[in-house]
């Protein structure tokens, strides 16, 4: 199910996928379904009604939203600062927060996940490092087993911080690449030699990491097919466990920065899809599995062996084998699943700390998720996990997206079985648009799990 034959797609299906859209996009616009504004109360209640169930497990994402400079693609919630103390007052509302919410479970759940994201998580120095994860470990129970991850940034990296991290528990880290051919880099605002990410590399391997992932982005101005071969080529010498590859759309809305990005250069709707193309077609021939929409892992992966099973989930860190209840977000921005409700929080900093030396839990927006929302979440994880849709979890109230999708049957996107729909091979290029089809739904549950990328 996962190395799904790559020659399946014809030239006319690629000139296809791109007429309908940049499938791969990454949109940081607000989804529809932010439209309701949550106050703290409700959130503590949502939190509140876990407490009576203390085997009900969580995920916690933490967000640092600082880095040293901005890089002209990004279209994450962060800022640029070189203010340690301003950092220091961060960390003191993210200590604040955890009690907060930790006051309103009032329970020993087992955390099973933990993800630092950003910004740039590792711009933290190591004080600040080892105190952020003690503030965690305080305020929520983690067990041997916890999953920690992080997000860094390879030019902040050191064997010294490699080392900490991992005696701090990390065992899971995430280089940005985005691309290595220094024209590209050039372009957007980005400089890292292919010799840093090689050396950056090896210590992480030496340092004895469980899993090493890049993070590689397509559709950037002055990236050709063959100069993302050429990074691809590399980085499957280099052989990390996973490999992201997301789709970069210019999104001025996010910044102004990213005007400094000629949209003259950057290549067209049928070059990126080419060019996505290029990594499936690479990236398999290399063992690597495709998982899901855009991440690939080397077939001996959990992630690939999940996917493989049947056991692949998707919360708002990323794809996952480890299932659990909650997700609780943390920090500026953070997005979270918690009971009925999936929720944001402040994303201006300076108001999100303000609101939590405040006392209160800092969410602006939550959604209460209904059974029709959880039909709809339910659908489209199945779509992007195990490639098809049973028919039971449409029936009675998604008949109609059902239907619409049974469509795209004549297209040879999808198999139309007594039981389910299968995605195709060629199909699977056009998943983003298949999941579309669940509306505003598909908005926001891509949204939560895509809100920091791109380190
Ligand atoms: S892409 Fe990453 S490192 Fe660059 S500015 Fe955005 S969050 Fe910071």
């Amino acid at each position: 199910m996962s190395n799904v034959a790559p020659t399946e797609v014809s030239p006319q299906q690629l000139a296809r996928i791109a007429e309908l859209g940049p499938l791969y996009a990454q949109s940081a616009n607000a989804p529809a379904i932010w439209v309701d504004r949550l106050d703290s109360t409700e959130y503590e209640n949502a939190l509140r009604s876990i407490a009576q169930y203390p085997d009900e497990t969580l995920s916690l994402y933490v967000h640092i939203p600082f880095c040293p400079g901005r890089c002209l693609y990004c279209a994450c919630n962060t800022t640029v600062t070189h203010d340690t103390a301003w950092i220091d007052r961060y960390l003191d509302a993210i200590d604040q927060e955890m009690a907060l919410a930790a006051e309103q479970l009032r329970g020993d759940h087992d955390v099973l996940q933990l993800h630092l994201a950003g910004g740039t998580p590792n711009y933290l120095n190591d004080a600040q490092l080892t105190r952020l994860t003690e503030i965690i470990e305080r305020r929520f129970r983690i067990i041997p087993d916890t999953d920690l991850s992080i997000e860094c940034d390879p030019r902040r990296t050191s064997a010294g911080q490699l080392d900490l991290l991992h005696a701090l528990g990390y065992r899971r880290i995430t280089f940005g690449v985005q691309d290595l051919d220094p024209q590209v880099q050039r372009a957007i605002g980005r400089l890292q030699s292919i010799d840093l990410i090689r050396d950056v590399y090896a210590m992480a391997r030496e340092t004895g990491f469980d899993a090493i992932a890049f993070d590689l982005i397509y559709g950037l101005p002055e990236q050709s097919e063959a100069s993302f071969q050429a990074t691809l080529d590399a980085i499957v010498d280099l052989a990390p466990d996973r490999i992201a590859c997301f789709g970069y759309a210019r999104t001025t809305a996010q910044g102004t920065h990213q005007f400094a990005i000629d949209a003259h250069r950057l290549p067209s709707a049928t070059e990126r899809q080419a060019l996505f193309h290029r990594a499936v077609s690479t990236l398999t021939a290399a063992g690597y599995a495709w998982i899901g929409l855009d991440a690939f892992a080397l077939d001996t992966d959990e992630l690939a062996i999940a996917q493989e099973e049947g056991r692949l989930r998707r919360n708002c860190i990323g794809y996952t084998s480890i299932e659990t209840d909650h997700t609780l977000g943390f920090g500026s921005g953070a997005v979270g699943d918690v009971g009925e409700f999936c929720v944001q929080n402040e994303v201006d900093i300076n108001t999100w700390i303000a609101r939590v030396e405040n006392g209160e839990l800092p969410v602006t927006h939550g959604h209460r998720v209904s059974d029709r929302d959880r039909r709809r979440r339910d659908a489209i994880e199945h779509m992007i996990c195990n490639l098809e849709l049973p028919a039971e979890i449409a029936a009675g109230c998604l008949d109609d997206e059902y239907s619409r999708l049974s469509s795209y049957a004549a297209d040879g996107l999808v198999h139309v079985e007594p039981d389910r729909l299968r995605i195709t091979a060629s199909g699977r290029y056009f998943l983003r648009t298949l999941c579309s089809e669940h509306g505003a739904y598909f908005e926001w549950d891509r949204s939560r799990w895509h809100f920091s990328r791109s380190l």
